[in-house]
């Protein structure tokens, strides 16, 4: 683990095993931290806080700057740890690093943008507001974009002034630790970026009911971070959560069929289905129904399923046996209400095969629950309004996609639409390191990205200065 700008085993002398998906064997033997190892984290972060707080904006760009050259060198170490640990094929590994290059340099901008307001004053006063870092904050990070998910974090607060202590998912924490190792290869200062890895119910806990810690923001599934935003609210700290989704992706009868299924099959199907924004339920109005269905399971059967390490995989092995099993217990759930298995429902080791499913009902699991794999439900509907409907019947609201040559639909759709962010004649699955990325009803709370973050990590303070003395009466 990587606390104080040294690199420690746990307080308790244990470990834990890390298994890559690709074959289910031991990848790395983990240090399993505690709750003092939290806490000499938080201990650390706390310790480098006003230091850190006090160095140039432009100064904490530079450390940056220089991280971009250093993740630039190690991109392919990088990228081999994100498919062996988690089962990414090469191309989504590859992305994960471009977009945080990407993201590395939106962040270093954001440490020379962090400004006040100036208000007037209804007694005359010079008065004005200025935002200053939250102080320590705690990552708290998932599995399936391993690198992206805890970089977007740790660079928007340290751009900002704040300190951190990254608690990654168990299931990837080696590259947490290289997370940590790219940090100290610029030499940041002791105690701004600290690293460690343990359970959720021991670290995570410890760095959501901290004192010290200022800020929570935790990505993972919703029945998680709803129990965080309760706890963190014990303690009355701000917790910004970027929950699970069941994104739809409406498309129109005037789409182009071709577009249409090549954008869903995408949207999909990436990383196995296991993105928050992949698409998750396909609302198709009736008229294209059908030619739909054909060409989009046409396309999803050609999909190769794989070993990620080879370039041609596009469907590599879901993270553990566990979330494998869910998905297929999903599937048979549909299965015996009704649902019509069009390919895929099938699976070997950890591979899950494309799975379209039609003939499906609302009160099935897969219209209902997050299918966070590589089966896809494809719904047919005779108009916008009950598009609408049918994609808010949902309790998460995270993204969305709607497909159709009529712009006037598609604004009206996405004004309507219970999510975050709607991206029309593409899907959910979208992505850019400036914007506002997050969700409404049980997707969430907050946004990350750009000046986003920077509301969400920073704290405001209004100040101001009395320019002529004052009478003072009572
Ligand atoms: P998870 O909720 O199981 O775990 C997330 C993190 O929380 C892990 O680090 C875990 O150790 C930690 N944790 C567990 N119990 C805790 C506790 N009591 N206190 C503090 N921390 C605790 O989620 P996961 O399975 O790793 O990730 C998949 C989920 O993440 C999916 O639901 C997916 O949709 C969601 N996700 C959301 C976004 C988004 O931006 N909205 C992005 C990626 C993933």
């Amino acid at each position: 683990m990587f606390i104080n700008g040294e690199w420690v085993g746990s307080s308790s002398g244990e470990t834990f095993n890390d298994y890559s998906p690709i074959d289910e064997s031991i990848y790395a033997v983990v240090q399993k931290g505690t709750r003092e190892d939290a806490k000499r984290a938080i201990d650390a972060a706390y310790e480098a806080k006003d230091g850190w707080a006090d160095t140039l904006g432009r100064r904490r760009a530079d450390y940056l700057y220089k991280l971009y050259d250093v993740l630039l060198a190690k991109r392919d170490e990088i990228v081999d740890v994100i498919v062996k640990e988690s089962g990414s094929t090469l191309r989504k590994a590859n992305v994960e690093v471009l977009f945080t290059l990407n993201m590395i340099r939106s962040a270093a901008e954001e440490a020379r943008r962090v400004s006040g307001e100036t208000i007037p004053s209804d007694t005359g006063k010079f008065s004005l507001t200025i935002r200053q870092p939250a102080g320590v904050v705690a990552c708290i990070t998932p599995w399936n974009f391993p690198f992206q998910i805890p970089m977007r974090k740790i660079l928007h607060a340290i751009a900002l002034g704040n300190t951190v202590v990254l608690k990654p998912s168990s299931e990837t924490p080696v590259i947490a630790l290289k997370i940590a190792g790219l940090f100290e290869a610029v030499k940041i200062p002791r105690g701004v970026v600290n690293v460690v890895t343990g359970s959720g119910s021991e670290v995570g806990e410890e760095l959501v009911t901290n004192r010290k810690v200022s800020r929570i923001t935790f990505t993972g599934e919703s029945s998680t971070g709803r129990h965080v935003a309760q706890k963190a609210g014990m303690y009355l700290k701000r917790s910004i959560l970027e929950l699970g989704g069941s994104d739809p992706l409406i498309i129109l009868n005037d789409a182009d069929v071709e577009y249409s299924a090549k954008a869903a099959v995408y949207g999909a199907f990436y990383h196995q289905g296991e993105s928050c924004v992949s698409v998750k339920r396909i609302i198709v109005e009736r008229e294209l129904y059908d030619k739909f269905v054909k060409r989009f399971v046409e396309l999803a059967k050609s999909l190769k399923v794989g070993d990620p390490t080879k370039p041609e995989t596009e469907i590599g092995p879901m993270i553990n046996k566990e979330q494998l099993l869910k998905v297929d217990e999903q599937v048979r759930d549909a299965v015996a209400k009704g649902a019509k298995v069009e390919c895929g429902g099938t699976y070997k080791g950890l591979y899950y095969n494309p799975t379209v499913l039609t003939n499906v009902s609302l009160d099935m699991k897969v219209m209902r629950e997050e299918v966070f794999g590589p089966a896809r439900p494809v719904i047919s509907v005779d108009s916008e309004d009950e598009a609408i409907r049918v994609a808010n019947s949902s309790d998460y609201g995270l993204s969305a996609g709607v497909i159709t040559n009529d712009i006037s639909k598609a604004l009206t759709i996405a004004r309507k639409l219970e999510c975050g962010m709607v991206h029309i004649n593409d899907t959910g699955l979208y992505d850019e390191a400036h914007a506002p990325f997050g969700g409404v009803k049980d997707s969430g709370m907050g946004r990350e990205g750009g000046k986003y973050s920077t509301e969400e990590l920073t704290d405001i303070k209004w100040i101001t200065i009395q320019l002529r003395p004052r009478e003072f009466r009572f």
